[in-house]
């Protein structure tokens, strides 16, 4: 959902959020609450609106609805600073470049036959991606060997440049990613992202610890907390971060400074057409990825996934 904010001086921002499902409702309810409070302050005053929308969800943030609605507002917010300022948000950053690398998301999917997964991953090359994500921990019928088969002919279909990053959403023990994990080592993923729960800190250490592969993790984490159990818990070797659960740009920043200062570094989830200027701003940002679900999701999307089935 989005959210417009105007100002008295004719300027307007826009934010959004996102919210799969049922309460996708209770979602843009909080957002009005939220907003009916933002009436009246300085726009360029984005942490002490924070403060005070924080202050106002009581203790029933960092996690879930507040932190969601919260971010739509903030985002709009940044979004008439830019306006007002003249400037680009990464430029509002600190504008360290103009270029980042993105990677092709969302179109070599763990649904898809050996085949089909195959072929798009071809098609992906042919249109000129040079990074794309796939997904292991198979659905129905599976084994380590299955697995690694699949990572292993996924590898030689794309050719050894091409940067492959695999997404395990969760669905693996700590045992199994370890196994795994050191199966498909030789496919030389640039990362294995989410391998066990998210909030399983010592088993994702665990896992970081045994295998080469860097662990990538943090999309699931709400407020900026959480990023600091995982970081010192070294449960995480590439820091993700969630525009929406981390709660807006700044709180986007101030992550991304935590993981420069333990060397790691970051990449996004979803919303790239603002994460590439926040990946662009930080000295740690690798790569950004390319799922433009939110605001373009009917065209987009679904052309992204077209290219990839052609
Ligand atoms: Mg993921």
């Amino acid at each position: 959902m989005t959210v417009d904010v105007e100002t008295d001086e004719g300027l307007g921002g826009i934010g959004y959020t996102t919210f799969n499902g049922p309460l996708a409702p209770t979602l843009k309810h909080a957002v009005d609450q939220l907003g009916a409070l933002v009436i009246g302050e300085d726009p360029l005053r984005t942490e002490a609106v924070g403060r005070k929308l924080r202050g106002a969800a009581w203790g029933s943030g960092a996690g879930g609805i507040f932190t969601l609605a919260f971010s739509a507002i903030d985002i709009a917010l940044w979004d008439i600073k830019g306006k007002a300022l003249n400037q680009s948000l990464a430029m509002l950053l600190g504008g360290l470049r103009d270029k980042v690398p993105a990677y092709a998301s969302g179109a070599l999917l763990r649904s898809y036959s050996l085949d089909q997964l195959l072929k798009s991953a071809r098609v992906l090359v042919e249109k000129g991606y040079k990074q794309m994500k796939t997904q292991l921990a198979l659905p129905g019928e599976t084994s380590p060997r299955i697995e690694t088969e699949r990572a292993h002919r996924l590898r030689e279909a794309v050719g050894p440049d091409i940067d492959l990053m695999c997404d395990i959403n969760q669905r693996w023990s700590v045992n199994q990613a370890i196994d795994i994990g050191r199966r498909v080592e030789d496919v030389h993923f640039s990362w294995l992202e989410d391998v066990t729960a998210h909030d399983d800190y010592a088993g994702l250490a665990r896992v970081a610890d045994a295998l080469a592969t860097p662990h990538a993790g943090g999309e699931c984490y709400y407020g900026i907390t959480p990023f600091r159990h995982a970081i010192e818990a070294r449960s995480v070797d590439i820091v993700m971060i969630d525009l929406f659960r981390v709660g807006g740009i700044a709180n986007w920043m101030k992550v991304a400074g935590m993981a420069e200062a333990f060397n790691l570094p970051v990449v996004s989830h979803l919303i790239p057409e603002i994460h590439v200027h926040l990946v662009s701003a930080i000295p740690n940002g690798l790569t950004v990825e390319y799922m433009p679900w939110p605001l373009l999701r009917p065209r987009r999307a679904q052309a992204l996934r077209r290219v990839s089935e052609e």
